[in-house]
C-alpha cells in the first residue's frame, strides 16, 4: 500500500477489527483516532473535570502528552508515559467521550496530531490505515481510498456487546443498543458532526458480512 486508507463509520460496524487486519495484511501502519478522543477523555475524568466544561476540557487536552503507536498488531496508547489501551475501553470513558470530542479545540488539537502521525507514516514505505469518523472529510481529505462502513443498529449493538464480553466487560445487548444509539445521536447531532461520509467514499454495508468478507472487499478496493 502507498498512501492513506481512510476508514470511517459509526461504532459496531467492525471498523476497528477490519482496519487493523487490513493494515496488518498490507504491511501498513495503523491509527485509531477514536482511541485518541478516548485517551483525552480518560485524562479529563482523572482530573475530575466536567466533560461538558469546554474550557477545562481544552486545558486538560493541551496539558497531556499523548503518544500513539501505529503497529496494527499492538497499537499502544500512552498517556503521560503510561499505556492506557485497556482503560480507555471502559464504560466511564465511553459514557463521556462524545462530550469531550464535541469540544472544537480538542478536535483541532487531535486532528493536527493525527495529520502528523500520517505524515510520519508516509515517510516510510507501506502506507497507513486510519480509522475514525472524519478521516475522509477532515483529517486526510486526499486519502487514496476512502471507505464508509455502515451496519444496521441491531447488528452494531450485537457486535459491541460481543466485543465487551470478550474483553471482560459486562455488555448485554439491550444496554449496549441504548448506548450505541445515544452515542450516534450525540455524534451526529452536533453543530459540526464528525461523522459524515465523504462524497468520494465507497460505502460498505457490513450488516450481513463477516470480518473476512469485509477484508476481502477492502482488498479489492485497495487493488483497484
Ligand atoms: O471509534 P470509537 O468508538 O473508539 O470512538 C469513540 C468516540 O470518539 C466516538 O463516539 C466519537 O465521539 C469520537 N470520535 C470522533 N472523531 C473521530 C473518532 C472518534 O469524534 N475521528
Amino acid at each position: 500500500l502507498r498512501g492513506v486508507v481512510a476508514l470511517d463509520g459509526p461504532s459496531g460496524t467492525g471498523k476497528s477489527t477490519v482496519s487493523r487486519e487490513l493494515a496488518s495484511s498490507l504491511g501498513a501502519r495503523y491509527l485509531d483516532t477514536g482511541a485518541m478522543y478516548r485517551a483525552v477523555t480518560l485524562a479529563v475524568l482523572r482530573a475530575a473535570v466536567d466533560p461538558a466544561d469546554g474550557v477545562e476540557v481544552e486545558r486538560v487536552a493541551r496539558a497531556v502528552e499523548l503518544v500513539m503507536g501505529t503497529d496494527p498488531l499492538g497499537p499502544g496508547v500512552a498517556l503521560d508515559g503510561t499505556d492506557v489501551a485497556a482503560e480507555i475501553r471502559g464504560a466511564e470513558v465511553t459514557g463521556a467521550v462524545s462530550a469531550v470530542s464535541a469540544v472544537a479545540a480538542v478536535r483541532e488539537l487531535l486532528v493536527e496530531h493525527q495529520r502528523a502521525v500520517v505524515r510520519a507514516a508516509l515517510d516510510q514505505p507501506g502506507g497507513i490505515v486510519v480509522e475514525g469518523r472524519d478521516i475522509g472529510t477532515v483529517v486526510a481529505p486526499d486519502a487514496g481510498l476512502k471507505v464508509f462502513l455502515t451496519a444496521s443498529s441491531d447488528a452494531r449493538a450485537l457486535r459491541r456487546s460481543a466485543q465487551d464480553n470478550a474483553e471482560g466487560r459486562a455488555g448485554d445487548v439491550a444496554s449496549t443498543r441504548a448506548d450505541v444509539q445515544r452515542r450516534d445521536a450525540l455524534d451526529s447531532g452536533r453543530a459540526v458532526s464528525p461523522l459524515r461520509r465523504a462524497d468520494d467514499a465507497v460505502e460498505l454495508d457490513t450488516t450481513e458480512l463477516g470480518v473476512g468478507e469485509v477484508i476481502e472487499q477492502l482488498h479489492k478496493l485497495v487493488e483497484r
